[in-house]
């Protein structure tokens, strides 16, 4: 029988920041397909003053036992500095990003650090809006945190599964006043959102 192989999702650790005082983890994710591995954001490598206030601890994926070339393709849900700046260790490898963000980023002042967007040898595929990118797996629009922001969709029989990058930074931001994201995550009623800032994903209730 031909059973197809499970798409599996695994959150890497690569800091910890502290926000006003409370400690907040980074992670990035890793989606394993029966023929491709994908890597949602990619953290940071370095420490810059643009970022000081998150006081960043930093676990980069290239201090790690991570096989970075064993990514073929690359997502940013958006490019905020804790989601990009790890980029240039994908240099020549597509980087999936709404063409919305990649223009605030390089126009927007203030907006996150040009440098880590677009460091030597990184190169963006823009996209607009919705695209099915891999079977099973979805680029879907969810503005709200920023313009641009989109999510990680994954379809694997039953109901989906999100990586929702910063849809929302903590899970009580979906009690909160709601963003067209946040609204787009709740009406695909997913199992499970993972989220950038959160050690364990987010469960629904589904009543
Ligand atoms: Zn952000």
């Amino acid at each position: 029988m031909n059973v197809p192989a499970p798409i599996t999702i695994t959150p890497i650790l690569v800091a910890d920041l502290f926000v006003e005082g409370e400690p907040m983890p980074l992670y990035v994710h890793v989606i394993n397909l029966p023929n491709a591995r994908v890597l949602v954001d990619t953290g940071m490598t370095e420490l810059h003053p643009f970022a000081a206030e998150l006081h960043p601890r930093l676990y980069p994926l290239s201090e790690q036992d991570f096989d970075l070339a064993g990514i073929d393709i690359v997502v940013n849900t958006h490019l905020h500095a804790d989601h990009c700046g790890g980029n240039h260790l994908f240099a020549g490898k597509p980087i999936y990003v709404q063409r919305r963000e990649l223009d605030d980023a390089r126009n927007k002042d203030g907006y996150t650090l040009r440098e880590w967007v677009d460091a030597p040898g990184v190169r963006y595929v823009p996209v607009d809006g919705e695209l099915d990118l891999l079977p099973g797996l979805r680029l879907v629009p969810a503005p709200g945190h920023s313009d641009g922001m989109q999510m990680v969709v994954v379809e694997n029989g039953g109901r989906p599964v999100i990586v929702g990058g910063d849809v929302a930074v903590w899970p009580g931001e979906f009690d909160e006043p709601p963003t067209e994201g946040r609204l787009r995550v709740l009406a695909l009623a997913p199992e499970l959102v993972w989220l950038s800032h959160e050690h364990e994903p987010w469960r629904p209730r589904s009543d």
